[in-house]
């Protein structure tokens, strides 16, 4: 867990509790030694993403979906959500995937993030064709290489905000005590450390999306899926996020995102439109 000794208290909180204004040079000296510390944590993590070794030319494609379907059956008759899918996205690439509601949207990012296979056509990550992988194989794949954002967040109820934010990190070889400084480093960018210790169902919506977004990017991983990250946050959280979203996407990160916003879909390079479960403009 977060021990004062790895998580003391910032200098603002220190400044805040003994009525003092927060001394800005300290502050901005305390962050710089967070975000390096990070860097270096980061770059040491076990499994380094494998879309980050390609670059340039012949990349490969990090999702192909060929003829991707999926219907649900009521009795005789078959409701399709997602028809004849083609989708290609490159390494680097920032996608959104807009449409109105019940286009398939989230089906078809549940089929991305490979919750979902109760699916027809082909899906390739990475050039691995995930539709033949048994369950074993996808998960780890999906751990190595995914953060997801759900649209109902999905935090584990019995676990605390630091535990949720610790999970995705233990999937990865990294020691507990850098996990922790990654943690601590994470809840502190968030603003969330005084909730660490709260279970989810002690959180609002906004503060659970809150948590959702910082459990996807914390193992920095190569392809962040994003359903609706924004939409229970107040203005200025949501850019905030889309800003952290950007700088990702700079650093190499793929993101797909669904989102009904205009403004959030312009940080991206590409919109991919559904309707009734067609790819209609891409
Ligand atoms: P979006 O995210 O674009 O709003 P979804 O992908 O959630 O849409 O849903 C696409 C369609 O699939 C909707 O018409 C929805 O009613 C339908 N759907 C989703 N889940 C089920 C289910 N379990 N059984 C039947 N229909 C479903
Ligand atoms: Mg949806």
């Amino acid at each position: 867990m977060c021990s004062r000794e790895q998580c003391p208290e910032t200098p603002r909180e220190k400044c805040r509790r003994a009525g003092r204004k927060p001394k800005t040079r300290l502050l901005n000296e305390a962050r710089k030694r967070t975000r390096l510390n990070r860097k270096v944590l980061i770059g040491r993590l076990a499994h380094p993403a494998p879309a980050r070794r390609y670059n340039g030319r012949g990349q490969p494609r990090m999702i192909s979906l060929r003829g991707v379907e999926k219907f649900y059956q009521h009795g005789p008759s078959q409701t399709f959500v997602l028809r004849r899918i083609n989708l290609e996205i490159r390494p680097g690439e920032f996608v959104s995937i807009m449409g109105p509601s019940g286009a398939g949207k989230s089906t078809l990012l549940h089929i991305l993030g490979m919750h979902d296979m109760a699916w027809a056509g082909e899906y390739f990550f990475l050039d691995q064709p995930v539709h033949k992988l048994d369950k074993k194989r996808r998960g780890e794949i999906y751990k190595q290489n995914i953060g997801f954002v759900f649209q109902s967040y999905h935090l584990i109820d019995s676990l605390t905000v630091y535990e949720n934010l610790d999970l995705p990190l233990s999937y990865r070889n990294v020691k507990k005590s850098e996990r922790e400084a990654i943690v601590c480093d994470t809840l502190d960018r968030f603003q969330i450390v005084g909730k660490k210790d709260l279970f989810p169902n002690q959180l609002s919506g906004g503060q659970q999306q809150l948590v959702a977004v910082a459990r996807a990017v914390i193992a920095n991983p190569a392809l962040i899926l994003a359903d609706e990250p924004t939409g229970n946050l107040h203005s200025g959280q949501g850019r905030e996020i889309m800003e952290l979203f950007k700088k990702l996407n700079s650093e190499g990160t793929t993101i797909v995102q669904v989102t009904h916003s205009e403004v959030n879909a312009a940080y991206g390079n590409r919109i991919v439109k559904l309707a009734d479960g067609w790819i209609v403009d891409h």
